[in-house]
C-alpha cells in the first residue's frame, strides 16, 4: 500500500474541530500515515501541540509572518522557552513556519527581525526551517544566503518556476508542492515538476486553506495528497508507487525522522 504524509497541514485549526478524529480514520485508509502541523504564533502553540501529542503528529515551532506582532523580542523569547520544553520530544522536528509576505506586509520590519532570529534559532537548535515566502522570494534567499550552509529546510507551498527552485535547491532547500499543483493555470509550477529531480520536492496541502479551483469541498485537508500525487505522476511521467516512495524518502531526509530510517 502506498504511504503517504502532508508535510504542511494546519490540523489543529478550528475548521477541524468537529470532526478530526473522523478524518484521522479517513486518512489512514487512504494510507495518509502523517500530518506535520507547523506552528503559527505563541496564542496557538498549545492547541497545536494538545493536537500533535493526541494524534500522534509531527510538529513546528514557530511564528508565521501574518502574526508577527510588534514585540517581536518578547515572542521570540516565548518561542525560545516554547523550543526548550519540547527539545526531548522526537515528534518536535524544525522550526516555522517562519518568513516574509509581502502581500501583508503593513508589519514589514517585524518581519523581516521575526525572520531573522527564528533563522538564527534553527541553527542553534540544529532544526530545519518551514519557510513561508510570498513576493519576497529575493529578501527570504538574501537571508538564507547569509547563514549558509548551517541549516535547511523546505520552501512551503512553493510555486515558482524551475529557475527559483533551483536558487532555493542550491542552499539546500526541499520545496513544498500542494494543491495548487491541480490548477491548469499553475503552468511554471507544472514547468517545476518536469524540470527538477523528484528528490527536492515535499508533498503539503496546507489545509485547511489552499482548496483547488474546482473542488466541491468547504475546505482543503490532507485527503487531498493521492490527488497531488497522480498529478505528479502524470507531470513526470513516473509511476504513483515510486512517486510515493521518493516522497516519504524526502520526507525523512528533510525532517530526520527517526521513524523512517
Ligand atoms: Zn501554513
Amino acid at each position: 500500500m502506498i504511504i503517504l504524509i502532508d508535510s504542511h497541514a494546519h490540523i489543529d485549526f478550528d475548521a477541524f474541530d468537529d470532526d478530526r478524529s473522523e478524518l484521522f480514520t479517513k486518512m489512514k485508509a487512504q494510507g495518509i500515515e502523517g500530518v506535520l502541523i507547523p506552528g503559527i504564533s505563541p496564542l496557538h502553540w498549545k492547541k497545536q501541540l494538545h493536537v500533535a501529542n493526541e494524534y500522534e503528529c509531527s510538529y513546528a515551532i514557530g511564528v508565521h509572518p501574518w502574526f508577527v506582532g510588534d514585540d517581536v523580542e518578547y515572542d521570540i523569547a516565548l518561542l525560545k522557552e516554547e523550543c526548550q520544553h519540547q527539545l526531548n520530544n522526537p515528534a518536535f522536528v524544525a522550526i516555522g513556519e517562519a518568513g516574509l509576505d509581502k502581500i501583508r506586509k503593513r508589519n514589514w520590519a517585524q518581519q523581516l527581525n521575526c525572520f531573522e532570529k527564528q533563522i538564527q534559532l534553527a541553527v542553534e537548535l540544529e532544526k530545519p526551517l518551514i519557510i513561508h515566502a510570498v513576493k519576497a522570494h529575493n529578501e527570504v534567499i538574501e537571508l538564507l544566503q547569509s547563514y549558509r550552509p548551517k541549516f535547511t529546510g523546505v520552501i512551503h507551498g512553493f510555486y515558482g518556476s524551475p529557475q527559483l527552485a533551483l536558487r532555493y535547491i542550491n542552499l539546500g532547500f526541499k520545496l513544498g508542492i500542494g494543491g495548487l499543483l491541480l490548477n491548469d493555470e499553475s503552468k511554471k509550477l507544472h514547468q517545476t515538476v518536469k524540470d527538477i529531480p523528484l528528490e527536492n520536492f515535499l508533498i503539503e496541502t496546507d489545509s485547511p486553506s489552499m482548496l483547488p479551483k474546482n473542488s466541491d469541498q468547504v475546505r482543503n485537508s490532507p485527503l487531498l495528497l493521492p490527488q497531488i500525487v497522480s498529478k505528479l505522476s502524470k507531470l513526470s511521467a513516473k509511476s504513483v508507487t515510486l512517486i510515493s516512495e521518493q516522497l516519504r524518502l524526502n520526507y525523512a531526509q528533510a525532517f530526520e525522522c527517526k521513524r523512517f530510517k
